[in-house]
């Protein structure tokens, strides 16, 4: 199937071309169409599945096909996130897509940690607008927004916007969405929380799970290191240095840790630095950018950026602490291994987890070689 076949308005079609997708990825092809038609969508794909476009070209073929009337303040397409570089991310490719239209579609991103103001400023004739909760609510109690005539809501990393985080903020923005809308809501992980939620949000949704584990789950090769807390630097560096790792993506448990080991890295000569939710968000911005771009050789970061962050052929991630939730290590692998490119996933495990470890495993479906440690010189 080529995205011709999807019947999308002609102009968009060269932007899509322009972004080097060839055709349209298992989730493009079932929920595009779905998408287009108006119904209410949940798409379950894994990560790195081409999720992002397969709202983004509904949306805009959407706005192309109805006639945009005088927009003031008022976004017909809600797109809900849950962190600021996700936010940035899935701006992006609005962006790549709404390029030479033959009439201009206006996206905007807003998030919180920078200054309000010129976000207020910049609403004006907004037709999408990205959000994360926290300043879409924001702007709203500041009249800067209307949300009354937003036509699809936009849930990306759904069960993360469903789960007890957000529930008090997510319910005051449907409280102030019109009841009748169209509801696509997108996640790597079902929860339960997202079943029982999406009765309330959906109305008769098509359900899409795309299972396709040869496409994307294969590429991610998983290997793991038995090691005490004590020698997990030393083994990261020794990894770093003798596998001459180029790009590595590091998760710790917390934004302290992640500092430290940023901070021994760069130490050792190293090129590293940290991202957290600590950090200030010119920082953060500043971190994922010098990653991305191979600036900074390791970015050692917190679950902030777990969820659906893409970086370009990123080749190695390396769990230095085990997350608490399975889930948590899925998105976290699934940093690498995306858009047909492989990639390796390594865990760090003290003796103490190994069962924690093996529920994480058996959640996953998935086998992984153990290495020993101590039988290790470096
Ligand atoms: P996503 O799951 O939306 O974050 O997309 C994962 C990666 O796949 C991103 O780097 C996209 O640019 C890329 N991608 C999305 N759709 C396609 C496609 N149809 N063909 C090739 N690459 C794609």
């Amino acid at each position: 199937m080529s995205f011709e076949d999807l019947k999308l308005h002609p102009s968009i079609l060269p932007n899509i071309a322009a972004l080097g997708y060839e055709s349209p990825t298992p989730i493009q092809m079932q929920a595009i169409p779905v998408a287009i038609k108006g119904r209410d969508l949940l798409g379950i794909a894994k990560t790195g599945s081409g999720k992002t476009a397969s709202f983004v070209i509904p949306i805009l073929n959407q706005l192309l096909s109805n006639p945009l009337g005088e927009r003031n303040r008022k976004p017909e397409a809600l797109v809900l996130v849950p962190t600021r570089e996700l936010a940035l991310q899935v701006a992006d490719v609005f962006k790549a897509l709404s390029q030479n239209l033959p009439q201009p579609i206006q996206s905007l991103v807003v998030y919180g940690g920078v200054s309000i103001n010129p976000q207020m400023k910049a609403m004006y004739g907004v037709n999408i607008l990205i959000a994360t909760p926290g300043r879409l609510l924001d702007l709203q109690r500041s009249n800067a927004i209307d949300l009354s005539e937003v036509k699809t809501l936009v849930l990306d990393e759904a069960d993360k916007m469903l789960n007890l985080g957000f529930k008090k903020e997510m319910q005051e923005i449907f409280d102030l969405l019109p009841k009748k809308r169209q509801n696509l809501l997108f996640s790597a992980t079902l929860s339960e929380q997202l079943s029982g939620l999406n009765n309330v949000l959906l109305t008769d949704p098509v359900v899409l799970e795309i299972d396709s584990p040869a496409e994307t789950e294969e590429l991610i090769n998983l290997s793991g290191y038995f090691v005490s807390d004590d020698r997990k630097g030393p083994l990261l560096r020794h990894l770093i240095k003798s596998q001459k790792m180029k790009q590595v993506l590091v998760f710790t448990s917390s934004g302290n840790k992640a500092d430290k080991v940023a901070w021994k890295l760069y130490k050792n000569g190293i090129d590293a630095s940290s991202i957290h939710g600590k950090k200030s968000q010119s920082a953060r911005t500043q971190a994922l950018k010098d990653f991305k771009s191979g600036k900074v050789k390791v970015l050692v970061a917190t679950d902030l950026i777990s969820r659906g962050i893409d970086i370009n052929e990123l080749p190695y991630v390396i769990n230095y602490e085990l997350p608490r939730s399975p889930k948590d290590f899925v998105h976290r692998v699934g940093r690498t291994g995306r858009a047909k490119t492989e990639g390796l996933a390594i865990t760090f495990v003290t003796r103490e987890e190994t069962h924690h470890f093996k529920v994480i495993l058996k959640k996953m479906k998935r086998y992984m070689d153990m290495v020993d440690s101590e039988t290790l010189e470096f």
